[in-house]
């Protein structure tokens, strides 16, 4: 079974790259922004918590995560393998992940790391945009990313969007917040004998092959 964390500094390709995977070897693709998402738009009162959190960068509580992701992992849907797309964000959810895949007598797995500098990161999350249906991400300011029509989604013509927390000023937050929470986790995993690292400058095919040639190698 494949099981897949991807660890990224906001806007690196996280999204993408796990859109890619999740089509080649058929992988259950949970993104903790994704599933938070969802919960604000039932406009449930942890909904209204939550959008206060996201809008100004910040992260959601370890608990609500961590919930989300049992619910997730004991679900039939992950039985063929899953690549965690935001989770873990900080070293207690990472702790808290290695208890639930002792519970679950599941293994770690790979951790592929995303590499790109800051200039480049805020760039492309002031171009992203995604699919209010299916959440897939195109980004106008990268070429390859380009939807075919303007504001329509390839996969499904669903609407595209900007995301509120695409902002720069937000974007300055959520780095900074990943600095000072995420970072850490590379000596974590590197510790563990399980990180690998994919230079996400180079664009999603080519991140694509990196990702294959990990995973692919026993
Ligand atoms: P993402 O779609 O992964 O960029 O996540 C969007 C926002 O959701 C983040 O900026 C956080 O506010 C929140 N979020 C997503 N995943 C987590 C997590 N594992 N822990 C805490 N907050 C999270």
């Amino acid at each position: 079974m494949i099981s897949l964390i991807l660890l990224a500094p906001p806007a690196a390709g996280k999204g993408t790259l796990s859109h890619l995977l999740e089509e080649e070897y058929h992988l259950e693709h949970i993104s903790t922004g994704d599933l938070l998402r969802e919960e604000i738009k039932k406009e449930t009162p942890l909904g209204k918590q939550i959008k206060s959190v996201i809008d100004e960068g910040a992260f959601v509580s370890d608990d609500v995560i961590i919930r989300l992701i049992e619910q997730k992992l004991t679900s039939p849907s992950c039985k063929n393998g899953y690549i965690l797309d935001g989770f873990p964000r900080n070293i207690a959810q990472a702790q808290a992940y290695d208890a639930l895949l002792k519970k679950l007598h599941l293994s770690l797995g790979k951790v592929l790391l995303l590499e790109a500098d800051k200039d480049l990161l805020e760039k492309r999350t002031v171009g992203r945009r995604i699919c209010e249906n299916c959440g897939a991400i195109y980004n106008i300011y990268v070429k390859e990313s380009l939807p075919k029509e303007e504001n329509i989604c390839d996969r499904c013509h669903g609407p595209l969007i900007k995301r509120k927390d695409d902002s720069i000023a937000v974007f300055q937050a959520r780095y900074q917040t990943y600095l000072e929470k995420t970072h850490p986790l590379i000596d974590y995993y590197r510790g563990k004998g399980v990180l690998y690292t994919i230079d996400a400058t180079t664009g999603k095919d080519q991140m694509l092959v990196y990702a294959k040639k990990i995973i692919d190698c026993e």
